[in-house]
């Protein structure tokens, strides 16, 4: 219920009302007022919470009251730790706190998944291609919980359907060999029905996208992802389950979604405790043309749990 309470601010107090004004609590309009009468909630709340009215009194500013309504103010600053400066990307590459995964140039930052031997995909004019015959590829890092870039053309004469159309993915945790983690599904769905939590930008088998971002084949995309890894107990229990934050060529389709468990084909997702996983990528047996890839890095969260 609203109270009423009057309050004055005497003329000489501007401080005072460039305070109140920062604070939104009077509008830069109200500079002139010396004397004010509001039965706004907000300002009675906050001249209350400052000490400095009581409810059904009248409330006089003093250079006292405004110091103590300064320090007050304060308390809710937080000045540290200072967040790192990080140059933000300016539409070329990345930015300067990632790790670069793929630019181009080699496949040094990763292996190939089942034997840990080089990765053998194949690199041409900067564009990185799945090569169907031999294994997926997996980061020879480690992560917790991060942030992803990763950007992915299906040809642009595709052919076949369903998920058997561009099917790749890209794997947030590798929990173990071939498809063993969690993925979120690469697929042509530009024009291309299947079941909607086994198309692009789905948790596959577990949560469809939001929307369908999808550009149409011969197109690059962008996946910008947000992996809260799952928290697990001395003993393997489950403590907090992964999440899953994706923006799909910029636009949200998964927000922070809760997963069952790793990805599974059948049957019901369940997990296997795990400290820190490659990032995989995935050589997708169906007959169609490979897909490429390129621009790839992750930014470690260390502040996460
Ligand atoms: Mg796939």
């Amino acid at each position: 219920m609203m109270r009423r309470l009057q309050w004055r601010l005497p003329s000489g107090l501007i401080r005072t009302r460039r305070l109140l004004a920062v604070a939104g609590l009077l509008g830069a309009g109200s500079f002139g007022l010396v004397t004010a009468q509001s039965t706004d909630l907000r300002i009675t709340r906050f001249l209350e919470a400052a000490g400095l009215c009581h409810a059904g009194e009248a409330c006089v500013m003093t250079e006292d009251k405004r110091k103590a309504l300064e320090a007050t103010i304060r308390t809710t600053e937080q000045w540290a730790p200072v967040p790192p400066k990080v140059q933000p990307d300016l539409g070329s590459a990345s930015p300067s706190d990632a790790i670069i995964l793929f630019d181009g140039r080699n496949l040094d930052a990763w292996v190939s998944t089942n034997d840990r031997g080089p990765a053998r995909w194949r690199i041409k004019d900067g564009l990185l291609t799945v090569v169907k015959a031999v294994d997926n590829i997996e980061t020879r890092q480690h992560f917790k919980n991060y942030q992803l870039h990763l950007e992915w053309r299906i040809p642009s004469g595709i052919t076949g359907e369903g998920q058997g159309r561009g099917n790749s993915g890209l794997f947030l945790a590798s929990t173990g060999p071939d498809d063993a983690g969690y993925e979120i599904q690469i697929l042509d769905s530009w024009n291309n029905p299947t079941y909607v939590n086994g198309q692009a930008a789905s948790l596959y088998k577990q949560a469809a996208p939001l929307v369908n971002a999808s550009r149409p084949p011969g197109q690059w995309q962008s996946y910008d992802v947000v992996w809260t890894a799952p928290i697990f107990a001395a003993d393997g229990a489950l403590r907090s389950p992964a999440y899953v934050t994706l923006l799909h060529n910029g636009i949200l389709v998964q927000n922070h979604t809760p997963l069952a468990g790793e990805t599974v084909f059948m049957g019901k997702p369940f997990y296997v405790p795990y400290e820190r996983a490659a990032v995989k990528l995935q050589a997708h047996r169906d007959p169609s043309a490979p897909i490429s890839f390129r621009n790839i890095w992750i930014r470690e969260l260390n502040g996460s749990p």
